[in-house]
């Protein structure tokens, strides 16, 4: 039986990411334990990572495709390979619907990308949401998920703007007085953020010295601000952890294989490290987890129990 909320809507969770590949480290555990209860998973990406660079060396060896090109040839093989690795990722983790949102990726800060007037930084911001909004009246998610407020860490234009679109979004695509022409207003019920986990972090280093010897997460990633108080959410993930390294695996222009930061500890040392995906939940319309509790389903409140 589908999974539906006290309406008989079917559930449906949809996240918004800004580059193909974002998706695949960002929350695809969860995307792919939902899709596989059957909830209908959607995902919008906000740009083609027209500006992303190749981050696997090997794929410039001799017979691999990136082989002798210039690095204006490497960006055009780039640009055709980006949408073939994030189809490729979406079937992996079990999208139902991918949606391109249609914007050009604005580049690293104060990178000249940031200036094309197709970029998504330089998008007009009403505009932007609407589109945001076209997308949810029509897949009807009960929950959305988007960046944090707090991106300190990694503050990309491009993520910033989908967590400034993302809330907005959330609240017009309910409202009929705007954008009617975009279809009959839905109100999803919740909003959660992304969020970059300490405990997690610190479990997945501590991991990685245990049984390697080393780990890549310097001292500087434990400066970081410390969100873990805002945490209100954890999603046991652990028996969907494949959807995250065959995800990342998907994106091989911009996955190092080999690379301690992505494949350090394989999906089973993963889910003895931290078998959890840390969620905040920003906007409720239908309740929050008691203060001091945290809660293990981003449906919880939405979702009709199945009686046995
Ligand atoms: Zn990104």
């Amino acid at each position: 039986m589908v999974p539906a909320d006290s309406q008989g809507v079917p559930l449906c969770l949809l996240t918004v990411h800004a580059h193909p590949d974002d998706e695949a480290s960002k929350g695809a555990p969860t995307l792919a334990r939902y899709h596989s209860e059957g909830v209908r998973t959607v995902l919008v990406c906000c740009t083609g990572g027209e500006e992303g660079d190749l981050h696997n060396p090997s794929l410039r060896e001799p017979g691999q495709p990136f082989h002798g090109l210039t690095p204006e040839e490497e960006k055009a093989l780039l640009r055709e390979l980006r949408p073939q690795e994030l189809a490729r990722s979406a079937e992996v983790i079990g999208f139902d619907e991918v949606v391109m949102l249609g914007y050009r990726d604005s580049g690293m800060p104060d990178s000249p990308a940031n200036s094309d007037p197709a970029s998504f930084f330089q998008a007009d911001f009403d505009e932007a949401v609407g589109r945001l909004v076209e997308v949810i009246r029509r897949t009807r998610p009960q929950v959305i998920l988007t960046y944090n407020d707090d991106q300190q860490g990694y503050p990309h234009p491009d993520h910033l703007r989908v967590h400034d679109i993302s809330a907005p979004a959330f609240e017009r695509a309910g409202d009929p007085a705007w954008y009617p022409e975009l279809g009959s207003p839905w109100q999803p019920s919740k909003l959660y953020y992304t969020v970059w986990s300490r405990r997690r972090l610190l479990a997945v280093h501590e991991a990685l010295l245990a049984l390697r010897g080393a780990s890549p997460f310097e001292e500087a990633w434990f400066e970081r601000p410390d969100q873990d108080h805002r945490i209100t959410t954890q999603i046991p993930v652990s028996d969907h952890l494949w959807a995250r390294s065959g995800a990342l695996r998907a994106h091989a222009t911009q996955v190092d294989p080999t690379e301690a930061f992505w494949f350090g500890l394989s999906d089973q040392e993963l889910a003895e490290a931290y078998p959890y995906e840390d969620w905040i939940l920003a906007r409720s319309l239908v309740g929050e987890p008691p203060p001091g509790e945290v809660e293990d389903d981003l449906f919880a409140g939405i979702r009709v129990p199945v009686r046995q």
